[in-house]
Protein backbone atom coordinates (compact mmCIF):
# COMPACT_ATOMS: atom_id res chain seq x y z
CA UNK A 1 0.00 0.00 0.00
CA UNK A 2 1.71 3.31 -1.23
CA UNK A 3 1.06 6.58 1.15
CA UNK A 4 -1.10 7.73 -1.61
CA UNK A 5 -3.62 4.88 -2.01
CA UNK A 6 -3.42 4.74 1.95
CA UNK A 7 -5.02 8.90 1.43
CA UNK A 8 -7.46 7.90 -1.25
CA UNK A 9 -8.68 5.28 0.88
CA UNK A 10 -9.05 7.05 3.95
CA UNK A 11 -10.59 9.75 2.12
CA UNK A 12 -13.15 7.56 0.38
CA UNK A 13 -13.83 6.11 3.76
CA UNK A 14 -13.89 9.53 5.43
CA UNK A 15 -16.94 10.56 2.74
CA UNK A 16 -18.73 7.40 3.51
CA UNK A 17 -19.04 8.47 7.02
CA UNK A 18 -17.02 5.34 7.99
CA UNK A 19 -14.68 4.84 10.75
CA UNK A 20 -10.77 3.93 9.17
CA UNK A 21 -10.49 0.91 11.13
CA UNK A 22 -6.79 -0.66 9.42
CA UNK A 23 -8.97 -3.76 7.75
CA UNK A 24 -11.41 -1.25 6.22
CA UNK A 25 -8.14 1.03 4.90
CA UNK A 26 -6.39 -2.09 3.87
CA UNK A 27 -9.52 -2.61 1.83
CA UNK A 28 -10.40 0.45 0.40
CA UNK A 29 -6.76 1.35 -0.70
CA UNK A 30 -7.12 -2.15 -2.92
CA UNK A 31 -10.57 -0.82 -4.18
CA UNK A 32 -10.10 3.04 -4.56
CA UNK A 33 -6.12 3.39 -4.06
CA UNK A 34 -4.88 4.25 -7.30
CA UNK A 35 -8.46 6.06 -8.36
CA UNK A 36 -9.61 4.21 -11.02
CA UNK A 37 -13.12 2.11 -10.34
CA UNK A 38 -12.99 -1.77 -10.47
CA UNK A 39 -15.09 -4.78 -10.12
CA UNK A 40 -14.47 -7.04 -7.83
CA UNK A 41 -15.53 -10.45 -5.97
CA UNK A 42 -15.31 -10.93 -2.44
CA UNK A 43 -12.99 -13.79 -3.47
CA UNK A 44 -10.84 -11.47 -5.61
CA UNK A 45 -10.37 -8.84 -3.29
CA UNK A 46 -9.35 -11.45 -0.20
CA UNK A 47 -6.63 -12.66 -3.15
CA UNK A 48 -5.53 -8.98 -3.71
CA UNK A 49 -5.37 -8.51 0.27
CA UNK A 50 -3.12 -11.46 0.60
CA UNK A 51 -1.24 -11.12 -2.35
CA UNK A 52 -0.49 -7.88 -0.34
CA UNK A 53 0.32 -9.07 2.71
CA UNK A 54 -2.48 -7.94 5.02
CA UNK A 55 -4.44 -10.50 7.40
CA UNK A 56 -7.59 -10.79 6.65
CA UNK A 57 -10.32 -13.60 6.86
CA UNK A 58 -12.80 -13.77 3.63
CA UNK A 59 -15.51 -13.37 5.85
CA UNK A 60 -14.18 -10.03 7.10
CA UNK A 61 -13.87 -9.39 3.33
CA UNK A 62 -17.64 -10.09 2.71
CA UNK A 63 -18.72 -7.79 5.95
CA UNK A 64 -16.62 -5.01 4.89
CA UNK A 65 -18.05 -5.38 1.37
CA UNK A 66 -21.23 -5.20 2.91
CA UNK A 67 -20.99 -2.14 5.09
CA UNK A 68 -19.40 -0.05 1.92
CA UNK A 69 -22.62 -0.98 0.05
CA UNK A 70 -24.28 -0.27 2.97
CA UNK A 71 -23.15 3.52 2.99
CA UNK A 72 -23.67 4.03 -0.61
CA UNK A 73 -19.94 4.65 -1.77
CA UNK A 74 -20.12 0.44 -3.54
CA UNK A 75 -22.48 -0.83 -5.93
CA UNK A 76 -23.39 -4.96 -5.64
CA UNK A 77 -24.17 -6.68 -8.92
CA UNK A 78 -26.10 -10.00 -8.82
CA UNK A 79 -25.41 -12.75 -11.85
CA UNK A 80 -27.02 -15.88 -11.54
CA UNK A 81 -28.87 -14.39 -8.32
CA UNK A 82 -25.73 -15.89 -5.95
CA UNK A 83 -22.29 -14.51 -7.60
CA UNK A 84 -21.73 -11.33 -6.37
CA UNK A 85 -19.94 -8.39 -7.81
CA UNK A 86 -18.81 -5.05 -6.28
CA UNK A 87 -18.70 -2.06 -7.61
CA UNK A 88 -16.50 1.58 -6.93
CA UNK A 89 -18.93 3.26 -9.65
CA UNK A 90 -22.39 3.86 -7.99
CA UNK A 91 -23.64 5.40 -10.47
CA UNK A 92 -25.96 3.83 -12.80
CA UNK A 93 -24.28 2.29 -15.90
CA UNK A 94 -25.10 -0.96 -17.69
CA UNK A 95 -22.58 -4.28 -17.40
CA UNK A 96 -20.78 -6.79 -19.75
CA UNK A 97 -21.34 -10.39 -18.15
CA UNK A 98 -18.70 -12.64 -19.61
CA UNK A 99 -19.89 -15.93 -19.15
CA UNK A 100 -17.02 -17.60 -19.76
CA UNK A 101 -14.21 -16.00 -17.03
CA UNK A 102 -17.52 -15.25 -15.12
CA UNK A 103 -15.73 -11.18 -14.82
CA UNK A 104 -18.00 -8.13 -14.87
CA UNK A 105 -16.99 -4.92 -16.61
CA UNK A 106 -18.97 -1.65 -17.30
CA UNK A 107 -21.31 -1.25 -20.73
CA UNK A 108 -20.95 1.90 -22.31
CA UNK A 109 -24.21 3.72 -21.09
CA UNK A 110 -24.17 6.15 -24.36
CA UNK A 111 -25.06 3.08 -26.25
CA UNK A 112 -28.08 1.81 -23.92
CA UNK A 113 -32.00 3.40 -24.49
CA UNK A 114 -34.74 2.09 -22.42
CA UNK A 115 -37.49 3.28 -24.06
CA UNK A 116 -40.38 2.38 -21.62
CA UNK A 117 -40.29 -0.10 -18.71
CA UNK A 118 -43.46 -2.11 -17.30
CA UNK A 119 -45.89 -0.26 -15.05
CA UNK A 120 -45.41 -0.86 -11.13
CA UNK A 121 -48.01 -2.65 -9.13
CA UNK A 122 -50.15 -0.22 -7.18
CA UNK A 123 -48.21 2.01 -4.20
CA UNK A 124 -44.71 0.76 -5.61
CA UNK A 125 -42.25 2.85 -7.53
CA UNK A 126 -39.60 1.50 -9.61
CA UNK A 127 -35.97 1.75 -7.28
CA UNK A 128 -33.23 0.64 -10.42
CA UNK A 129 -32.96 -1.10 -13.35
CA UNK A 130 -29.69 -2.93 -13.56
CA UNK A 131 -28.71 -4.19 -16.91
CA UNK A 132 -26.39 -7.12 -17.36
CA UNK A 133 -25.62 -7.76 -21.24
CA UNK A 134 -24.43 -11.49 -20.95
CA UNK A 135 -21.67 -12.07 -23.67
CA UNK A 136 -20.46 -15.24 -24.95
CA UNK A 137 -18.08 -16.10 -27.69
CA UNK A 138 -20.17 -16.14 -31.34
ZN1 LIG B 1 -19.53 -1.01 -13.33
Amino acid sequence: MTPTHEENANRWLMDAGLRPTRQRVTLAALLVGDGQHRHVTAESLFDAAKDDGAAVSLATVYNTLRAFCDAGVLQEITVDGSKSYFDTNVHDHPHFYWEADSRVSDAPSDELVIQSLPQPPEGMEIASVDVVIRLRKK
